[in-house]
């Protein structure tokens, strides 16, 4: 499904990792360069975490893990990459060495791509004599669900990065100027400043701060930007409205935007004691796995109502999709990895999730048989009026199952479906038998199907006839 099958990666720390878990976990198959000894262990623990969270992300299983392989040369690593990843420490320097070197070995038309946070294209390319090749590919930590990657430098290129990081799951935003820091760690980095400052004058604590975000804006901004969230607190008069009542503030000011304020030994230790306080009962890797499995909930809870970031898994969730194959055989209506959401405190798939996913593979039916979305905005819809569950066995957490459907009335209004839930061992979960009805949604009452449904339901349900039930 990637337009990519060949990655490598340069420098395997936090960034690194990330990438390598993304190209994985999506089908790439990725080679690492990194002189680090401890490099591979801090990888794995990268990888173990995406893993439990990734796949989460979606209502289709994601295509097959690609294959990791460390090189001990960065000239092996790179020999045969479509795309390269640079994801040295943030020196000059030292990136437009590594470019250097990465250019003598790669392929000519290989994308070269920068995740730095700061610097602009037209320093990474100094001396370069492809400089088109090297692109600002600018990802967020975790960069295996973070889907933003802010793209800078050459238009094609660009471009062909830009449908590349597309099939990864992630959202290019293509930077038309090129600056330093890009967009978002612009706006970071003011934010940071704002920071320093209240913990410096003493006005609040790390704690204090991040309670700010957390329990405030940062809600709004998982969810609307900046210029999105201000244009509703406008009300009916809009931005424009929003603009004039608070500009004046802009010039009292409230922030102390250009200065920073030294990081004084003092300071540090102040910021290092707070943060402390605040958070060393977690360890950095529980710290990672709240990240992430908060991520994945908000993140899906965003798919609920199909808004940005949720849109933009929907929308790969349909391009990771396999149709259920038609006649003559039993459907495979689900197939996918349980996410984290899923599960409740005694740590496996809570009842109404087993619900979820049968009534997911109904939904999957509906679609097969024609009952799609402009068949439900004409009107008319299957309603669920009798289930029943029976519960074999747990359900995990990052268990890959599968549902197997048959058809086992097709007839009139009736959609009868038979479920079977397995996991990846083949081990039956649970099952289910469900009924729908056809309905009318505008006068809420049973209906015949239109004729394309009916007889696409009825020849699949005959075919279903001679076919033992899947449980
Ligand atoms: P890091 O220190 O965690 O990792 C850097 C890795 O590069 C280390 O494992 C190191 O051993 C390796 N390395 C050093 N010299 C090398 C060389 N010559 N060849 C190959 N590997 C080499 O740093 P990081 O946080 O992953 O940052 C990497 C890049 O990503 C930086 O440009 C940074 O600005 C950018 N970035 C960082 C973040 C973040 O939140 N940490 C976010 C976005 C972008």
């Amino acid at each position: 499904m990637s337009l990519l099958s060949r990655a490598a990666v340069i420098g395997g720390g936090v960034i690194g990792g990330g990438w390598v878990a993304r190209f994985l976990l999506l089908g790439v198959d990725v080679t690492i360069y990194d002189p680090d000894p401890d490099a591979q262990r801090k990888i794995m623990q990268v990888l173990d975490n995406a893993r439990q969270s990734l796949p989460g992300l979606y209502d289709q299983r994601l295509p097959n893990e690609g294959q990791l392989r460390f090189s001990a040369t960065l000239a092996d690593a790179v020999s045969s990459a479509q795309w390269i990843s640079e994801c040295v420490p943030e020196q000059l320097a030292l990136k437009q060495k590594v470019f250097a070197d990465v250019q003598q070995h790669c392929l000519p038309d290989a994308l070269l791509a920068s995740s730095t946070s700061g610097f602009k294209p037209s320093e990474l390319q100094q001396g370069s004599a492809a400089p088109e090749q090297i692109i600002v590919a600018h990802p967020f930590n975790p960069v295996y669900l973070i889907p933003l990657v802010e793209l800078v430098g050459h238009s094609a290129s660009i471009a062909r990065a830009s449908d590349i990081l597309e099939t990864l799951g992630c959202y290019p935003l293509v930077v038309r100027k090129e600056t330093d820091a890009h967009i978002a760690d612009r706006l970071l980095e003011a934010v940071w400043r704002e920071a320093l400052w209240l913990v410096n004058d003493g006005i609040a604590t790390t704690e204090e701060i991040d309670n700010a975000i957390v329990y405030g804006f940062g809600l709004r901004w998982a969810q609307m930007g900046l210029f999105e969230t201000y244009r509703v607190a406008g009300g009916e008069a809009g931005m424009a409205h929003f603009i004039k009542q608070f500009g004046p503030a802009l010039a009292w000011p409230w922030t102390k935007l250009m200065d920073v304020p030294e990081l004084t030994d003092e300071l540090v230790k102040k910021i290092a004691a707070q943060s402390d306080e605040h958070s060393s009962q977690y360890s950095i890797r529980e710290l990672e796995r709240i990240r992430d499995k908060n991520l994945v909930a908000i993140m899906r809870s965003l798919k609920w109502t199909n808004w940005r970031a949720g849109q933009l898994l929907n929308n790969m969730d349909q391009k990771l999709k396999q149709t259920p194959t038609g006649a003559g055989q039993l459907l495979q209506t689900i197939n996918r990895v349980i996410p984290s959401s899923w599960t409740d405190y005694n740590g496996h798939m809570t009842d109404a999730s087993y619900a979820e996913v049968f009534s997911f593979a109904g939904d999957a039916v509906m679609k097969l048989i024609g009952a799609n979305q402009d068949y439900i905005d004409r009107g008319l819809s299957y309603f669920t009026v009798d289930v029943k569950i029976s519960y074999i066995q747990e359900c995990h957490q990052g268990d890959g199952v599968t549902v197997v459907t048959r058809i086992s009335d097709g007839e009139g209004k009736k959609l009868g479906l038979e479920h079977a839930l397995r996991n990846d061992k083949g081990e039956l979960l649970a099952t289910s038998v469900q009924l729908l009805l056809h309905v009318d949604l505008r006068a809420r009452k049973t209906c015949m199907p239109e004729a394309p449904v009916r007889e696409t339901l009825s020849r699949l349900a005959r075919s279903h006839q001679t076919l033992a039930a899947p449980f």
